[in-house]
């Protein structure tokens, strides 16, 4: 750690938190130190001020951010976020996953990410939207359809992807969808977005199970968090034929041993009910449903929620990584040793970028895909990517997370070599 603050103040632009994540690849991953130098450093790095002009007429200034990690492999594509806790250390390494996500399952895209330094919970509609139209006032001569591609993420939805298409669109003179991704269907979003998330999530379980010969109406599976991610995939996972036996959200957990009636909490979420005013089951804390019982266990809410302080309690054989780094790296070790297997968020979580891409697409070529073609489309990309990563973990006998990362690399790395900058 002290190696890393120190190349810090000395190299400004690296990613510290992307030079640990290579340093536990070293073991399985031999890489040149220009090889090590690229990867570790983003290619461009923007910060900028986002004036807003507030209900009460007096303006404020925010800090905005955005890193396009590298675009070896294409046009950069990552969400913005609107938080009071974005710094530029986390943009780059969010940057950097984004990197690795979209060369393991075979995008024309790069990686990047943005976001602004603010609470948009304490802001009307009317001044969210004034700060949507300026971080792209403040961006619109480094983003484009083949430069940039912006997409929503924490506090940013389809909204704000509405208003900074028209705020790009007026800029330019021209209506270009193609901007952004994750638009409402009537102004060209992708039908099937708000569900591929999760939708990918479970093709990939399902062809894990059927790796390990292992029937869906057998297995018990726990959720944490139930928003976009984890309410799509109890719900899809209790249509398979899998037995969902607890789910929480920030406010608590419900737990049924039998199985829990996800019909009727999907109703009960869609009303505005937290999960803890559900009748018919036992309530439980977060910490209590990490450590159940269970077959399969979904981390769908935030990072870091298994850590070594819990991890040798996870008793779930496999772990489905559908947050972004649920799991800490000193507790994925952990899980390793005792025989869990983790499928890893660059691989499980990928659904959503998938169908950004195909959204990017129809924009390109002004067409309109139905759900069924986004579906099919999306198993193909996804269950592949699986089929490669499996691969390449059963030759080399590595786990599926360092099996994910060397593939990923080693696709960026190629197209690097492609354009010249490595031999
Ligand atoms: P969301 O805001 O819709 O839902 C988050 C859920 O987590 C909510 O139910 C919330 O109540 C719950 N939660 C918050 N704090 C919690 C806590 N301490 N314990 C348990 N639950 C808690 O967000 P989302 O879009 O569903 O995203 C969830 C995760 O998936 C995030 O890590 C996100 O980065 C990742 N992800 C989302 C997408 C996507 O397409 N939405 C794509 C890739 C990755």
């Amino acid at each position: 750690m002290h190696n890393n603050n120190q190349r810090a103040k000395e190299d400004k632009n690296v990613c510290i938190h992307c030079t640990e994540n290579l340093a536990h690849l070293e073991k399985w991953l031999t890489l040149s130190p220009t090889e090590r130098q690229l990867l570790e450093h983003p290619e461009r790095v923007y910060t900028f001020t986002v004036p807003v002009k507030m209900d009460s007429g007096e303006v404020k200034l925010f800090n905005g951010y955005r890193v396009q990690y590298n675009n070896a492999l294409g046009p950069t594509k990552g969400g913005i976020r609107f938080h009071h806790a974005v710094d530029l250390e986390e943009v780059k390494t969010l940057a950097f996953l984004m990197a690795l996500k979209c060369s393991l399952v075979g995008l024309p895209f790069g990686g990047a990410k943005g976001g602004v330094e603010v609470n948009p919970r304490i802001m009307s509609d009317a001044e969210r939207e004034r700060l949507a139209r300026s971080f792209i006032r403040q961006t619109h001569l480094f983003i484009g359809p083949d430069t940039d591609i912006p997409a929503p993420d924490v506090n940013t939805d389809a909204r704000v992807m509405e208003w900074m298409m028209d705020e790009y669109s007026a800029i330019k003179g021209a209506r270009i969808p193609s901007i952004i991704t994750g638009k409402p269907v009537i102004l060209g979003g992708s039908r099937g977005r708000e569900t591929a998330t999760s939708l990918g999530g479970v093709f990939i379980l399902e062809k894990l199970l059927e790796k390990k010969n292992l029937k869906p109406h057998k297995l018990r599976v726990v959720v944490q968090g139930f928003g976009n991610v984890g309410m799509h995939i109890a719900r899809i996972l209790d249509e398979r034929g899998f037995k969902v036996i607890a789910v929480s959200d920030s406010k608590g957990g419900v737990y049924a041993k039998g199985g829990l009636a996800i019909p009727e909490l999907v109703e009960d979420k869609k009303a505005g009910k937290p999960l803890a005013e559900s009748v018919g089951a036992k309530l439980i804390s977060n910490e209590e449903l990490l450590t159940l019982e269970c077959d399969i266990l979904i981390p769908s809410a935030l990072s870091q929620q298994i850590t070594v302080d819990n991890a040798d309690k996870i008793r779930a054989g496999i772990i489905l990584e559908m947050a972004n780094a649920p799991v800490t790296p000193d507790a994925d070790e952990i899980l390793a040793r005792a025989g869990r297997i983790v499928i890893p968020d660059i691989l499980a979580n990928a659904g959503g970028v998938i169908v950004s891409y195909f959204e990017w697409v129809q924009n390109r070529s002004g067409n309109q895909w139905t759900e069924e073609r986004v579906a099919d489309e999306l198993k193909t990309k996804i269950t592949h990517a699986f089929e490669r990563v499996w691969e390449t973990s059963d030759t080399e006998h590595f786990d599926l997370r360092t099996a994910s990362y060397v593939r990923a690399i080693e696709r960026i790395l190629a197209a690097e070599r492609g354009r010249g900058r490595l031999v």
